[in-house]
């Protein structure tokens, strides 16, 4: 039975209760006139609430940080963090707020505003987000959800005529988002800086017990009860050390580049998080760099995994007045070095519908290997890494080059004789590639291929936010038309689907598209 008006949720508020240590209780400051820009249906069933929630009294007010509705219990919350390699001291929600978490079908949600004024952590800002990176912020939640990626949700974007001076003058939005919680590894270092162990052990037991269910099944247990609160936090970080291994690698996958990884960006549920300077990459280039002002390419594509395993180790260094033993403390997050390649292994068979352990030349061989190694396909990852170089090398457009593979193999199971026409078009220079192509059709032989070609279709998406899309979506709901937004979420919802009629948007980004630049300060 879906909810039917804001009377019926029920609020949870748990982060509320951990205390005024956590946060600041704040109003927010109402956006002027606004109106509903662009809802998520699909965000609005995953809360289980009926399709007419738009219309539930009270709703749009407090969508736009006007009146709250009753239960919410509205603050910003106060975290710290490295930004760009460097300990930044104390940040918190600068602009977002905190309604509360609602019990939902799924287990507790928490609902956020974004862009809903200032706060006493807003520093120099003004406590808004633009329409632009509103817009952006909740087509990608939701093409992350469609991409099967661990993500924070978005559910409703809120326009207004209200504007504020970026490097332009620009209209403002705030986008509700939705997350069991959106706390952050820089909650804990928050706690860890200042000194305050009671709280950071109340922040522990908090985020590991809205995980606990996963991290036991991780660890091969039946409760974590069990387990001393040292071997929970610990059990917690090898967890968290895996996630990430697994999102990175999922992120690696598609070509995402988050472009703003500083810890406070870092979600300690190890979802996607803090959609700004983002990019799904068009040409393939390792190095890409998609945030105009990371200068130094920190956050460059190649170093994301990197990255993550440096900030796990800030993350387990606020854990150090928990723990009292760095040791431990390594071990568990080193997981992710052995853990990480493992992931970026399935990934890549996947998109290249190889099985796992098919044509390992070591396989069996070797008994000292454990399970998961032994069962490596060392060929496919070669080849793998050797289609990377050649895209690389020719900057070819990394979606359209898998896809493209995903149907060429799919023709190559239905017996059409020259089924690499496609793949070999999109690159100048053959003199890698066909070789890589026959080794690569020699490997499928061993495979069922019509099952290969499955397999790549639902992994090989044909749709991703490119940059130029979003901004075309953006310039027209700058114009109040959101149509173009209903669309994106349309194709980035079902993104390995094929959706005839709409073919150009899986096209090639036109020539304007390079001289789209995106910064942190949206
Ligand atoms: P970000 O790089 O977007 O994750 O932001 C880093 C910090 O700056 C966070 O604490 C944000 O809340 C804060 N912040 C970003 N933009 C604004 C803004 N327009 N007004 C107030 N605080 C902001
Ligand atoms: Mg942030």
């Amino acid at each position: 039975m879906p909810i039917l008006s804001p009377q019926q949720l029920t609020w949870i508020n748990g982060f509320a209760a951990l205390g005024d240590s956590f946060y600041t209780r704040i109003q927010g400051s109402a956006l002027p006139q606004p109106k509903w820009l662009a809802t998520s249906q699909a965000t609005a069933h995953h809360l289980g609430w009926s399709e007419d929630w738009t219309e539930w009294p009270g709703m749009l007010e407090a969508m736009s940080a006007g009146k709250p509705l009753e239960g919410a219990t509205p603050l910003a919350s106060v975290y710290s963090g490295h930004q760009f390699g460097t300990w930044a001291g104390q940040l918190g929600d600068g602009r977002a707020m905190y309604l509360g978490e609602i019990k939902t079908p799924r287990g507790s949600e928490e609902l956020q505003l974004k862009g809903s004024g200032p706060t006493p952590y807003s520093r120099r800002g003004d406590g808004r987000a633009v329409l632009r990176s509103s817009v952006r912020e909740f087509l990608c939640s939701e093409a992350m959800v469609g991409l099967g990626i661990p993500t924070t949700r978005a559910l409703a974007l809120v326009s207004s005529p209200l504007t504020v001076w970026r490097e332009t003058q620009e209209s403002t939005a705030i986008v509700t988002r939705v997350a069991p919680s959106f706390i952050r590894f820089g909650h804990f270092e928050h706690f860890a800086s200042i000194g305050d162990v009671a709280n950071l052990q109340i922040l522990a037991d908090y985020t590991i017990g809205l995980q606990a269910l996963e991290i036991q099944a991780f660890l091969g247990l039946d409760s974590l009860q069990d387990l001393s609160p040292k071997e929970r936090q610990l059990g917690f970080l090898k967890w968290m050390a895996h996630r990430y291994s697994e999102l990175m690698s999922q992120w690696q996958g598609v070509g995402f580049c988050h472009g703003v990884m500083n810890t406070d960006n870092m979600s300690a549920l190890a979802l996607t998080i803090d959609y700004g300077p983002f990019q799904f990459m068009d040409a393939f280039d390792p190095n890409h760099i998609c945030n105009h002002t990371d200068t130094q390419g920190r956050y460059a594509f190649k170093r994301q995994p990197q990255v993550a395993y440096w900030n796990l180790f800030c993350l387990g260094q606020a854990f150090m007045p928990l723990i009292n033993e760095s040791e431990p403390i390594v071990e568990a997050l080193e997981h992710f070095k052995s853990q990480f390649p493992l992931e970026t292994e399935k990934v890549y068979l996947s998109k290249l519908g190889l099985k796992h352990g098919s044509k390992g030349p070591d396989q069996g061989k070797n008994e000292s290997k454990s399970a998961a190694q032994s069962q490596s396909n060392d060929a496919g990852i070669a080849m793998a890494e050797e289609i990377l170089q050649i895209m690389g090398a020719q900057r070819v457009d990394h979606t359209i080059l898998w896809r493209t593979l995903s149907e060429s193999v799919n023709a190559f199971a239905q017996g059409n004789p020259n089924p690499w026409v496609p793949v070999k078009d999109l690159f100048i220079e053959h003199s890698r590639l066909d070789p890589w192509l026959h080794a690569y059709e020699k490997a499928l032989k061993g495979e069922n291929l019509a099952q290969s070609a499955q397999t790549m279709l639902k992994t090989n998406p044909k749709f991703i936010l490119r940059n130029h899309l979003g901004e075309i979506a953006i310039r027209q709901a700058a114009q109040g038309d959101p149509s173009e937004i209903e669309r994106l979420i349309n194709l980035l919802s079902s993104p390995f689907d094929e959706h005839p009629g709409f073919e150009s948007y899986a096209d090639h980004p036109p020539e304007w598209a390079q001289s789209i630049e995106i910064s942190c300060s949206s």
